[in-house]
């Protein structure tokens, strides 16, 4: 023993090396990430339409068809991106299940990513989940775990990662931080490059809804990374805290019910929405989203899901704002699913009775505005 208190094994350092190498594990990891690659490889971007305005206004107002993903919706990109971050991270592993609470889009994409890499997968759900949603995610593979309370989903998915080995991917988490926000083919960069020739390819406006809050903090950073002017505006849905947090500065603002417009507004303020990075907020009425989803299907032919109505609604309210000030430039919005999944529900009137929803007054607004340029309330 020497005086500083260091031990001498005669003379030597003792080197602590504990080697965890796994070079089977690896080569899967390989095979694994170059399979996700492949699938975004064999992918096309997805289209910029537009949405007839008359002529007149100097006003373009985009849809941006998140609806033509492989697995039908924007959670294709979030469950691309989720699964790439799982398995650099070392979080996804060979033969043990992925685990997500999803009742919706995002365990539909994720079980067609895990199927891929050859991984099981296990969405937990409430019980009450549409048996159409069901089906999907078993179409891809994947297997649905119910609970009665869904206040259950987070910890009832720990506890079965944590039983099983697998990985609990917690998309409301990790949908901000999984997504490359500088580029690399984001929704946003995507949506500038398709801009580029148009005449007005800087948009004053782009429009996005937020469930995990994700595609909203992509947008909102990449157009303060890449300095442009364009604003960032959130429209949320009625029984979701979104918009009571973001106007109260409260990052504890909780909902007591769930949101009717799928996919979107959550009971409480998701780590993956960034107040910070959005500039506006409106509080939509769900009658006015299916109204909107609906003048959506007279515009351009097309059924979308409810949030599209949700972005829509306030798009066609931004563009109202500019027509009023007599300013021109282009506004982007996202159709985020198909509306072939809502059949029984947006396009249902038995439904909208049944919610005790009168779409006619929104309906009224907006074929008045298209018509005449006045937006009257
Ligand atoms: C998830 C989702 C959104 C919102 O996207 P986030 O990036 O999670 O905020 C909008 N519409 C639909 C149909 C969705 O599934």
């Amino acid at each position: 023993m020497d005086t500083s208190g260091h031990r001498r094994d005669g003379g030597a350092a003792v080197t602590v090396d504990i080697d965890r190498s796994d070079l089977e594990y690896r080569a899967w990891l390989k095979e694994a990430v170059r399979k996700v690659h492949a699938d975004a490889n064999r992918s096309a971007d997805t289209h910029l339409l537009r949405f007839p305005l008359p002529e007149q206004w100097g006003i373009d107002l985009y849809l941006k068809d998140e609806s033509t993903h492989p697995t039908g919706s924007l959670k294709h990109r979030l469950a691309r991106s989720l699964f790439l971050y799982g398995l650099c991270n070392g979080w996804i592993r060979k033969g043990k299940p992925v685990i997500e609470a999803s009742s919706g889009s995002t365990a539909v994409s994720e079980a067609y990513f895990a199927r891929l890499i050859g991984v099981p997968f296990v969405a937990v759900m409430p019980r009450t989940t549409s048996p159409e949603k069901c089906r999907l995610i078993e179409f891809h593979g994947g297997q649905c775990h119910f609970v009665d309370d869904s206040r259950m989903l987070y910890e009832e998915s720990a506890r079965l990662a944590a039983e099983t080995g697998g990985h609990y991917m917690d998309q409301f988490t990790y949908a901000e931080r999984a997504t490359d926000w500088r580029g690399n083919n984001n929704i946003a960069e995507s949506i500038y490059q398709q801009l580029r020739l148009e005449r007005y390819p800087e948009p004053a406006w782009i429009v996005a809804t937020a469930g995990t809050g994700g595609t909203s903090a992509t947008i909102a950073r990449y157009v303060h990374y890449m300095q442009y002017d364009t604003r960032i505006c959130v429209p949320d849905p009625e029984n979701s805290c979104f918009f009571d947090g973001w106007t109260n500065d409260n990052p504890l603002a909780t909902s007591d019910c769930g949101s009717r417009i799928e996919g979107i507004g959550r009971p409480r303020m998701e780590p993956s929405f960034l107040p910070g990075a959005i500039d506006r907020m409106m509080k939509v009425p769900d009658a006015a989203s299916v109204a909107a989803v609906r003048a959506l299907e007279r515009a351009i032919g097309r059924k979308a899901g409810g949030s599209t109505g949700t972005g829509l609604w306030s798009a066609l309210k931004l563009v109202a704002e500019m027509v009023e000030q007599g300013s021109t430039g282009s506004i982007v919005t996202l159709i985020c699913d198909p509306g072939d999944r809502y059949l029984d529900k947006y396009y249902s009137d038995s439904w909208l009775t049944a919610q005790g929803l009168d779409i006619a007054p929104y309906t009224g607004t907006i074929d008045s505005f298209l018509a005449t340029g006045s937006w009257r309330a």
